[in-house]
């Protein structure tokens, strides 16, 4: 029970058929999958969705799951889009600013969308053994998932990646190395392995089905908005995933009659430390090379080179929208202004969206009364903190004027 009609290159449009398992096409570019989406209209209805209560499987008609029983779930939800009031009124927009909030997947990151599907996948294939680099919140994710299929799994991470990304990771039942290198160094590893051990490599777009997965968010949001799509969406970008599987949601809505031809400008953020998708879009080119001594404390976008950017590239510019860098310190103010003020913990990765559409805002380059829609892709209490916090002494009098003050 699937829509599936064929798989094709991003690049070439080259035909790939559906039913086995894929990695990068011919000319090493991500393949994506196509469906009758002629059928899925007659299939599906507006109405029929609302009925059904399960998150992000009640798209099945356009996901490429074909058995029920392969599919693996931890419990997924539709995660909410909240209301930044305080901080809307802040900056002085008339328009509503959103925040989707996916810390409040499995593994708490939105990295489980695409490794549900992934895996998913894989157990329909009767893969045995996947891996891939991560920077944390992936090998999470795959790392339950798989573990929940009965899948082995081997996950890569540069060893700055927080402790407690990697424990949890492990904690989950994957067998976890610490490299010394970059995630992109991570990458070169597992598609090195491929011959040697025989494990199918689930890196960011180099199979075909965590795109279906974070395609997701678009299909999720257009249904919570009524059918509309916001005027502008932040997206932090790292490998692109979700910026690319939103896109191409909004075009199979389109194509089944759910939604019109409007789009939001995309925006895809980075951080000044490693922004090569903002380079690419600055100079006009169509591809990004790597970008060299990538750092941000905002792991989910430390990705030196995406094998998709000129799928990002396209979206952004397609949809009228840019690519903007945010500096280290404004993305870390902005996580502890939003959590302060709005009673909001973001995530720093979602803190960049922010600290990008205020800039944006002061720049002309998104209009007061725009909707806006920013992601915060992950829990921030993943993260470490630093705040202040004063002791009190409990065998002397209490000077209890202090808490005035
Ligand atoms: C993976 C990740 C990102 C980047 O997402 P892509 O879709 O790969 O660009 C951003 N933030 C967090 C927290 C992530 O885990």
């Amino acid at each position: 029970m699937t829509h599936v009609t064929h798989l094709e290159c991003s690049m070439t449009g080259e035909r790939y058929v559906a039913g086995e398992p894929h990695g990068l096409s011919k000319v090493g570019r991500p393949i994506l999958v196509r469906y009758d989406l002629d059928q899925v209209k007659r299939d599906l209805t507006k109405e029929q969705l609302a009925q059904r209560t399960e998150g992000f499987w009640r798209y099945r008609e356009l996901l490429p799951v074909e058995k029920a029983e392969n599919r693996v779930s931890l419990g997924e939800v539709v995660t909410p889009i909240l209301p930044l009031r305080r901080m809307q009124k802040k900056v002085g927009a008339t328009g509503d600013l959103l925040v989707k909030d996916e810390g409040r997947l499995p593994t708490g990151s939105f990295k489980a969308r695409g490794l549900a599907l992934a895996v998913s996948m894989a157990k329909e294939f009767g893969i045995e053994h996947m891996a891939m680099p991560t920077n944390g919140n992936a090998g999470a994710a795959l790392a339950a998932y798989a573990s929940a299929a009965g899948i082995r799994t081997t996950v890569f991470c540069p060893d700055d990646t927080p402790k407690v990304n990697v424990d949890e990771i492990a904690f989950q039942g994957a067998d976890v190395r610490l490299v010394n290198g970059l995630i992109n160094d991570c990458g070169k590893i597992v598609g090195e392995g491929k011959e040697a051990v025989g494990w199918f490599d689930v890196s960011t777009l180099k199979e075909p089905y965590r795109i279906e997965g974070k395609k997701t968010m678009g299909l999720e949001l257009a249904e919570q908005l009524g059918w509309t799509l916001p005027d502008v969406i932040f997206y932090p970008t790292g490998g692109g995933t979700g910026l690319i599987g939103m896109w191409k949601a909004f075009d199979e809505l389109e194509q089944i009659g759910f939604i019109g031809p409007e789009r939001p400008k995309m925006v895809a953020v980075q951080a000044t430390g490693c922004a090569p998708i903002v380079k690419a879009f600055e100079e006009g080119e169509e591809h990004a090379p790597v970008w060299q001594d990538a750092w941000t404390a905002a792991a989910g976008i430390r990705v030196p080179v995406a094998v998709g950017d000129f799928l990002i590239l396209r979206a952004v510019r397609e949809s009228g929208g840019f690519a903007m860098a945010v500096e280290e310190e404004d993305i870390f103010a902005s996580w502890a202004e939003v959590a302060r003020e709005e009673g909001f913990l973001l995530c720093p990765e979602g803190a960049a969206t922010y600290a990008a559409y205020r800039r944006s805002l002061d720049e002309g380059l998104i209009k007061p009364t725009d909707r806006a829609l920013l992601f915060n892709c992950a829990t921030g209490l993943k993260y470490p903190m630093t705040a202040e916090v004063g002791r009190l002494d409990r065998s002397t009098p209490i000077d209890y004027s202090q808490f005035k003050a």
